[in-house]
């Protein structure tokens, strides 16, 4: 699997380098079918690449043109170069083949009346928790399942990840049904908070506990105090990381268990838009102007990544397609979610909110949430700061006030 995992990056970097070096004016870079004619030469000549699986290198270069289809959208932008030890990972096309159905049952034929046939993986259950999975050149692999039934994919992708082999099916997820309620949620994302809902909840996604911290600081201390290439070294950096893997897969566990509490209990699930790409982008700056607070916003940003906002939104979407909206995140934390006033002032601290036009007090976080659920981002006028030393006056406050939503199915706490 090491070896497949090689062939992969390597015939990845090549389409990464082949499409690096294009520049306006030469010839088009190859696409996914030269490609693969190239890799039939490529195969001729090298043997070490002949060793290799041509399905698990012909996927890799299909791997990169979904990515290269998808710069735009993914929020990935461009593939860049996959290395060793980091990005180990290989995917696997089903060889077993089974007659395709059309959405009414009945079989799917060509324009020739040819029944249209489907790849699938081979798979079988040995028992409740282990099932095993055919993968070229290896035989039957096994793995522990993580749901009842046995994937019915096309596809699927072994990585490794912190030493862990891993195996992911693509299944199509089926859609959650809506409730039917038409009531609307409202979720704002937070550092302190992981999810304010519009409903009054506060929801937070686990990380590691202070004992976790303090024994992965250790062994982190000892790999870093260990002599270079030591089996100690390695021995540190396994056992630190083996640790950090426990935070990850609580989070992403948390937002499974979230987002499909989301999609069963509500009909449209909004969230304020956030640009974590931007958000997170280091504050380093350059060797001649240096950035401001590059610690404290070190610190943000990993707090930002580790909360899993990206995830939570991602399958929401996945859960209740066309449910999940995005509304703007201007001024949704300034914003009174009872009178529409927008005033800096109004919010005292990190958790109160106390309107300064109409006197509604609330948490700022729900504030922020119901906001959202309205779908109000806050008026497209900055709001301006409050003189220092004292309130102005009321007629020449710096707020605007704007028409009121019609509350419909938010419920106040
Ligand atoms: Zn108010």
């Amino acid at each position: 699997m090491l070896l497949h995992c090689a062939h992969a990056r390597y015939v990845w970097n090549l389409a990464v380098e082949q499409h690096s070096n294009w520049k306006p004016g030469r010839k088009a870079a190859p696409t996914f079918a030269g490609q693969c004619r190239q890799l039939t030469e490529a195969r001729a000549e090298s043997e070490w690449l002949r060793e290799g699986n041509v399905t698990v290198q012909q996927q890799a270069l299909k791997d990169f043109a979904k990515a290269k289809a998808a710069i735009f959208t993914s929020g990935f932008g461009e593939p860049t170069w996959r290395k060793k030890f980091v990005h180990e990972g290989f995917r696997v096309i089903g060889t077993d083949r089974v007659p395709a159905r059309r959405p009414d049952g009945g079989p799917l034929l060509n324009a020739k009346g040819k029944q249209v046939m489907n790849r699938r993986v081979i798979v079988s259950k040995l028992n409740r928790r282990w099932a095993q999975v055919k993968i070229p050149g290896c035989g039957w692999v096994r793995f522990r399942l993580t749901r009842r039934e046995l994937p019915v994919a096309k596809t699927f992708r072994v990585t490794l990840k912190n030493g862990q082999w891993h195996v992911a099916f693509a299944v199509m997820p089926t859609p959650i049904p809506a409730p039917g309620t038409s009531e609307v949620v409202g979720v704002d994302r937070g550092v302190r908070i992981t999810a304010a809902l519009s409903d009054g909840r506060k929801l937070n996604c686990p990380g590691s506990t202070l004992r976790e911290r303090a024994r992965i600081r250790k062994y982190q201390r000892r790999a870093a105090r260990a002599p270079k290439g030591s089996p100690a070294k390695a021995a540190g950096h396994a056992r630190a990381a083996k640790l950090k893997v426990r935070e990850v897969n609580r989070r992403k566990d948390w937002c499974e268990k979230t987002s499909t509490m989301l999609a069963r209990s509500y009909d449209l699930i909004r969230f304020e838009k956030l640009n974590i790409i931007t958000m997170t982008a280091s504050a380093k700056g350059t060797v001649e102007q240096p950035g401001q607070n590059v610690r404290q916003k070190a610190g943000l940003n990993r707090s930002i990544l580790a909360q899993g906002w990206g995830l939570l939104r991602q399958r929401t979407e996945h859960k209740a397609p066309g449910r999940v909206e995005d509304v703007p995140a201007r001024y949704t934390s300034l914003r009174c979610s009872a009178c529409g006033w927008i005033e800096k002032n109004s919010r005292k601290s990190q958790a109160e909110f106390l309107c300064v036009s109409c006197g509604f007090s609330c948490n700022a976080d729900e504030n922020a949430a119901v906001n959202v659920a309205a779908g109000q981002g806050g008026a497209s006028r900055p709001v301006r700061r409050a003189r220092a030393g004292g309130m102005t006056p009321r007629d020449q406050r710096s707020s605007v006030r704007e028409p009121q939503p019609a509350r419909v199915g938010i419920s106040f706490v």
